[in-house]
């Protein structure tokens, strides 16, 4: 669904993607931040004392590369939030995790970019 009236930038939605239901209220989230274009919420299976999601309210992008590629401020802000996220929830000194998994052998279950912000506590080493 276009929405480019008033001035707000157009955003696309798919009825079957999860976290387009999260954005649209259909199905419920606890919010951690908000901007016009981005929406920060808990991962409802926290693999981390904290663990938070950043999205953009857009479906428009599956992956890192493609928010790179089709709108880079976008995706600097994406990652701008993340970060906001991170100190908001006490995570700048002791450090965290962005994770951006694309497709399949990453784990990639929802195909709407997603940052993964990880921290609270020393986190395993990445990896196979
Ligand atoms: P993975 O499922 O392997 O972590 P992704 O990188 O695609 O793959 O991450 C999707 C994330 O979305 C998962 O961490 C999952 O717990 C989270 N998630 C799925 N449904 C919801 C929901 N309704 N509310 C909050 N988080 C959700």
């Amino acid at each position: 669904t276009a929405s480019g009236e008033s001035g707000a930038p157009a955003t696309t939605s798919d009825p079957d993607c999860v976290f387009c239901s999260i954005l649209a209220g259909k199905i419920p989230s606890a919010a951690v931040r908000e901007s016009e274009r981005i929406y920060a919420f808990r991962d409802i299976a926290p693999q981390a004392a904290v663990h938070v999601l950043v999205i953009p309210r857009t479906h428009e992008y599956a992956n890192a590369g493609e928010i790179a590629s089709g709108d880079p401020e976008l995706a600097a802000e994406l990652l701008r939030e993340a970060a906001a996220v991170a100190k908001g929830e006490g995570l700048a000194e002791g450090g965290y995790r962005i994770v951006l998994n694309t497709g399949h052998h990453a784990g990639q279950t929802v195909y709407h970019v997603h940052a993964h912000v990880l921290g609270g506590e020393p986190l395993g080493r990445f990896g196979a």
